[in-house]
């Protein structure tokens, strides 16, 4: 069994969803936790959460790659984690931007950004529940400095690119980590991998995003996550069904399904 640690369901066409989920339990995926990435594809989140309840682990939050949600909007965001808590097993994608970021701050201020990730982080905290981060290089380590500030425990830093020391530091807060099937074909995650405790790692796609190599021209599903264990098996050389196993635990205890 599996589970994917960060998917963009939502993303995904909705009559091949039900299709798709069939297959993907008959393969060994036992759920996926579902993130978001503005008020109407957490809508959408909780929708297919109704559908799916035992599949679904459902996240909901604003991606930081995108322009800032209007206060109405992020007001209603953090009343809807409130309002369906008993739907919700994780607050995300929240974060700070870095691909887009100079696009972004020549149009807003910096603050509001930092801003946004804080009011989430503060829900989080009130209603203990983990965050999903879309924090790395640089940000990754501004983003660690806000978790420490608000005492936050649970934390997951989504398909983390950063320096060995910020990597270090994450750690060391006991937040989790996790890797994409780009870890099977990109020196820097295999780097990366090896600095992460097997008790903190977790395993994603980050589906419907496409991968390269092997993955190039495929389309992104969590039957991927077979192939980043072999990989995982290798680089670590460690046992494939006992990092199956661990890294198992790992999500089941990070993200609690709701249900
Ligand atoms: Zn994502």
């Amino acid at each position: 069994m599996t589970i994917d640690a960060h998917i963009h369901l939502d993303q995904y066409s909705e009559e091949l969803v039900e299709r798709y989920i069939q297959t993907w339990i008959e393969s060994g995926v036992q759920s996926v936790v579902a993130v978001s990435t503005n008020l109407k594809s957490s809508y959408k989140t909780l929708k297919l959460k109704q559908k799916y309840p035992t599949f679904i682990r459902a996240a909901i939050g604003h991606h930081p790659e995108d322009a800032p949600p209007l206060q109405r909007e992020l007001h209603e965001l953090l009343n809807l984690i409130k309002k369906e808590k008993h739907l919700i097993s994780a607050i995300g994608e929240i974060g700070l931007p870095t691909y887009n970021k100079k696009e972004l701050y020549e149009l807003y201020h910096e603050e509001v950004f930092v801003e946004t990730i804080e009011q989430f982080i503060q829900v989080a905290k009130t209603e203990a529940l983990p965050v999903s981060l879309h924090a790395v290089h640089e940000e990754s380590e501004k983003v660690l400095n806000l978790l420490k500030k608000h005492y936050i425990r649970k934390a997951h830093f989504h398909w983390l690119k950063t320096s060995q020391e910020t990597a270090n530091e994450i750690i060391c807060c006991g937040y989790y980590v996790s890797v994409t099937p780009e870890v099977c074909y990109r020196k820097r995650d295999q780097k990366l991998v090896q600095l992460i405790p097997v008790d903190q790692l977790l395993i994603e796609t980050d589906g419907p995003w496409q991968f390269n190599e092997m993955f190039m021209g495929r389309e992104t599903t969590p039957l991927f996550l077979e192939d980043i264990l072999t990989c995982l098996s290798n680089i670590l050389s460690t046992p494939r069904e006992g990092l199956r196993k661990k890294i198992l635990e790992n999500t089941e205890q990070l993200y609690i399904n709701k249900s």
